[in-house]
């Protein structure tokens, strides 16, 4: 898929998009670190002001890099960059094209994400790295297989609605954020959040945090600069 790139959408080795991309190889780098993804999975940041995004090409996270990512729009045409999207684009695509809120989006294989979307227990926030969750927990998309297509991934979209996170079941999850340094440390905390709670549950039901107490952890809003510092300080040298 290819067509002419709208006058809206800078082109693709526009200075302006310096950053983001630099920020995008940095967060799939971070993920593979941190064990959250492995040779798939993938992040994408929107584009400001225009219906397209970034997002890796057909590679392992790990290995990312400024000749391994693709623009596309939200159809899936293709605008800029290495011409091998993902199969899973539609993922990215229709999350930014419904949620105007949302900066990025990842998409991984977590084996903890994994974990919950098979358990009859839904993954609540137990403690304040989950303070970003819904206490009533993550839904979980419940269609088998690959998103590969447009209606697929408007159902995913659909699902995950105003929630910051969706699992898909035998799958994965999907989590958005305001930017991409949020998006990235959501997902790492995800992990973390579903490995607490699988070792809480082996000591039988656990206290999980009220709607009233996730805001008392939320007041004042939340700085990611930190832990994105932390992240990168724990890179393989050369990343
Ligand atoms: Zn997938």
């Amino acid at each position: 898929m290819s067509q002419r790139r709208p006058a809206s959408v800078p082109a693709f080795d526009a200075p302006e998009l310096q950053p983001l991309k630099e920020l995008l190889i940095t967060g799939h780098h971070i993920l593979d670190r941190e064990g959250i993804t492995d040779g798939y999975g993938h992040l994408s940041v929107r584009v400001p002001g225009a219906d397209a995004f970034i997002t890796l090409a057909r590679v392992s996270p790990r290995l990312v890099d400024a000749d391994h990512l693709v623009m596309l729009d939200f159809d899936g045409n293709y605008l800029g960059g290495n011409n091998t999207p993902p199969f899973e684009w539609p993922i990215h695509a229709r999350t930014l094209r419904a949620r105007p809120d949302v900066a990025s989006v990842a998409h991984t294989h977590s084996v903890w994400s994994q974990l919950f979307s098979v358990l009859p227990q839904k993954l609540r926030p137990l403690n304040h790295y989950g303070s970003w969750l819904p206490a009533e927990g993550l839904r979980v998309y419940e269609p088998a297989g690959l998103v590969r297509t447009i209606e697929q991934g408007d159902a995913l979209a659909a699902t995950l609605g105003d929630a910051p996170a969706v699992l898909l079941r035998s799958h994965g999850d999907l989590v958005v954020g305001e930017s991409i340094e949020a998006c990235v440390q959501r997902t790492i905390r995800l992990a973390h959040v579903a490995h607490l709670l699988h070792l809480a549950l082996l000591h039988g039901e656990p206290r999980y945090l009220s709607a009233e107490e996730l805001a008392a952890f939320n007041a004042g809003g939340r700085d990611w600069a930190r832990g994105w510092q932390y992240h990168i300080s724990r890179l393989p040298e050369g990343r």
